[in-house]
């Protein structure tokens, strides 16, 4: 289990499922050649075949006194129908290895939700008696005022089921928190706006003891995303927004001494930025 500490958090990596996709399946526009000059640090991110490797994981916070998860993956018994058949109907031990980290459920005092999409909410609930129910019952679940808009009117194309599954059930328990994309959770940890994959979307910002961290949500999927800001992600809701997003957190994170930690990032899934040429490279 990879674990990383800034200051005063404590941030533990809890692994659902790992996928892999072709780059000119995942990327728009990017050839799988394109992808050669930036081999020599992207090997750990990439397969024997070249192919990206997507890891589908939650970050478990200890921060300023409670229990944070940052993105709750799929979650079991989930289904998208044609939408993304390899998510369907899982049944993993997610939540056993949550507990085992060190989060039991109910421990767990804010869920965050960098947006809405259906690998990022899927753990905000289970199936208890037939009904999706809250997984953390003594949670406020963070989501941003623009995505929970935005994803209330546009149920299918992109979130398929899981606003009804995920995040209705949240909002008839009142358990969310609606909130603006650059709301302060707590005194080390507050939302950066990074929108254009979904239009509320948000990276996490951890600051302690003068060290720093960000974690990615989907403003990356790949490191190479880092070095290549233009490359957008076929899921991206707003290609030129999400282009937009990078460039503003390069300028942000590029010169600081930061950790930043990949949402979808296989192991190590955690580097720096350095600068390369006139771009920057992802050094774990
Ligand atoms: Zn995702």
């Amino acid at each position: 289990m990879l674990q990383w500490t800034i200051g005063d958090v404590k941030v533990t990596r809890v692994v659902e499922v790992e996928f892999t996709s072709t780059v000119e399946g995942f990327l728009l526009g990017v050839k799988a050649d394109e992808m050669a000059r930036y081999q020599s640090w992207m090997k750990p991110f990439l397969d024997a075949e070249g192919d990206i490797v997507i890891s589908v994981q939650t970050f478990a916070l200890e921060v300023d006194g409670q229990r944070v998860i940052v993105d709750t993956c799929i979650g079991n018994g989930k289904n998208f129908g044609n939408l993304m058949p390899a998510m369907n109907d899982l049944q993993t031990a997610f939540l056993d290895d949550l507990t085992a980290a060190g989060f039991p459920p109910e421990s767990v005092g804010t869920v965050i939700c960098t947006h809405l999409h259906m690998d990022h909410v899927g753990w905000n609930t289970v199936l208890r008696d037939g009904k999706w129910a809250p997984t953390f019952p003594n949670a406020r679940y963070v989501m941003t005022e623009v995505d929970l808009g935005y994803w209330s009117k546009e149920r299918t194309q992109v979130v398929g089921s899981s606003f009804d599954d995920a995040v209705q059930p949240l909002i008839d328990a009142k358990l969310v928190d609606a909130v603006a994309s650059d709301h302060q959770v707590s005194e080390s940890l507050s939302l950066f706006p990074t929108p254009g994959h979904s239009p509320g979307h948000v990276s996490v910002r951890i600051r302690s003891k003068d060290q720093q961290a960000f974690i990615t949500g989907d403003m990356v999927h790949s490191p190479v995303q880092l070095a290549r800001p233009e490359w957008s992600s076929r899921a991206d809701t707003d290609p030129e927004l999400a282009q937009s997003s990078r460039r503003k957190f390069l300028s942000v994170v590029g010169g600081a001494d930061a950790l930043v930690l990949g949402t979808h990032f296989p192991a190590p899934t955690a580097g720096r930025l350095v600068k390369e040429g006139d771009g920057w490279r992802f050094s774990v």
